[in-house]
């Protein structure tokens, strides 16, 4: 089963120290380049210009712990880095309890998870515990110690294209910038790789295949800053990959238009599938689809998840773990990509090429098609024909008849045998 493989490989990334740039990106990108080598791994420097940004600093952290008077460490970021906040800056202190708590992020809501904080873009000190640990804390002092730095070095990212017949694309985006979180985001990174994989088993397919795996927001707009033309041009639908693991309800996140090639791909395959899905507009978007279709990007990006990242109790704390996600739930996601994969190449407009209705009779089409569902196959054929004007694709006479597009698409092939209709 694809979902136990790619379990396995979010286990062995898991522990990897991913920040926004530095070594766990870089070591994350050479692990998925194991399982697709025809990935290429590029570096973009410390003060790059992109768009209204900046590429950061590296940020390197080898030590961040709390220890008591004892010696006794209360939490260490070797045991788990979402103890330490991402980016912050160093420190070597003795301090009292009431002075430490000033440096610690808790999550109230969550006593007993520690919380992801980060601080890429303004200076900050900061550790991270559970609320009920620094609730029990006594009074005394404590050794609060960071050892970081921010150097200059270079945002990594990641692509993988495979080429089809025509250079019409689909593109599959992921971030690689989160510690130890397992659904979100890791889940996407690890499920794009084995879908990478399955297109380059594919014998062929007519469009091209794009796989992205960049930090989020500065490495998405990075990568559109240095591709936004072609992209523009040839991008006709794409997916965030991210929460893809746990094993509960779909969720779907709209373009900002929500009637893109995207939008109404997702829609088919997820009311085909699993109808019990969630949708989100827009307005609900929190991940790099934001850059995708922002005013003058406008390339239709959405969203295709388990749990929504911010909608589930385990979001962005220590109980997104390995424990959170499963191979059923690996699974699952794996299935529902591939039949949008599946639906992209197959969907087509057709147009009828007999005026009046043709005598099926006479071409065995009256009573000699069966296949299994809730019409008879003669009134499905005769309704396709009707709604094949040459604009309504598959999926609009999918959604017209209310017949699964995987049907409509082996009446098409009949029908476009007995040269009754032509493809667009
Ligand atoms: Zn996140």
């Amino acid at each position: 089963m694809v979902g136990k493989e790619i379990y396995d490989f979010t286990c062995r990334l898991f522990p990897i120290n991913r920040y926004l740039m530095g070594e766990g990106v870089r070591k994350t990108l050479l692990s998925i380049k194991e399982i697709i080598p025809e990935m290429q791994i590029c570096e973009v420097p410390s003060g790059t210009k992109v768009f209204d940004w900046t590429v950061p600093l590296e940020w390197k952290v080898r030590e961040a712990y709390i220890e008591n008077e004892r010696k006794e460490r209360i939490i260490d970021f070797k045991k788990n880095n979402l103890h330490v906040v991402a980016y912050s800056n160093a420190i070597d202190e003795w301090m009292p309890l009431k002075k430490l708590k000033e440096y610690i992020h808790t999550d109230k809501e969550h006593a007993d998870s520690v919380p992801y904080v980060t601080s890429y873009y303004n200076d900050h000190i900061g550790m991270c515990m559970s609320e009920r640990q620094l609730n029990a804390l006594p009074e005394g002092n404590y050794h609060l110690y960071i050892d970081s730095e921010k150097v200059k070095g270079s945002l990594t990212y990641g692509e993988i294209i495979f080429k089809g017949d025509t250079d019409d694309e689909l593109l599959f985006h992921s971030v690689i910038c989160h510690p130890s979180l397992a659904n979100d985001e890791l889940s996407g990174v690890t499920l794009a790789a084995f879908l990478a994989r399955e297109i380059r088993e594919m014998r062929g397919h007519r469009y091209t295949y794009r796989f992205v795996f960049v930090p989020e927001t500065i490495g998405a707009i990075t990568y559109l800053a240095k591709n936004l033309f072609y992209l523009k041009e040839h991008v006709k639908a794409g997916y965030i990959l991210s929460c893809e693991g746990d094993n509960r309800a779909y969720s779907y996140l709209a373009t900002i238009k929500g009637n893109s090639l995207a939008d109404r791909m997702a829609i088919k395959v997820l009311s085909e599938l699993h109808s019990d899905y969630t949708k989100y507009s827009f307005l609900d978007r929190g991940s790099d689809e934001r850059q995708y279709n922002s005013v003058g990007i406008d390339i239709p990006v959405c969203l295709v998840c388990r749990s929504k990242a911010g909608e589930f109790p385990e979001y962005h704390t220590s109980n997104d773990n390995l424990d959170f996600v499963c191979p059923e739930g690996f699974q699952g996601s794996f299935e529902v990509f591939m039949s949008i994969i599946k639906l992209f190449e197959k969907n087509r407009s057709y147009r009828t090429k007999v005026l009046c209705e043709p005598q099926l009779g006479r071409r065995g089409l009256y009573s000699n098609v069966s296949f299994s569902g809730s019409k008879t196959p003669y009134k499905v054929i005769v309704d396709f024909l009707a709604y094949a004007n040459g604009d309504n694709d598959l999926i609009a006479i999918s959604d017209i008849l209310d017949v699964p597009w995987e049907r409509l698409n082996e009446i098409a092939e009949i029908l476009l045998e007995q040269n009754l209709i032509e493809e667009m």
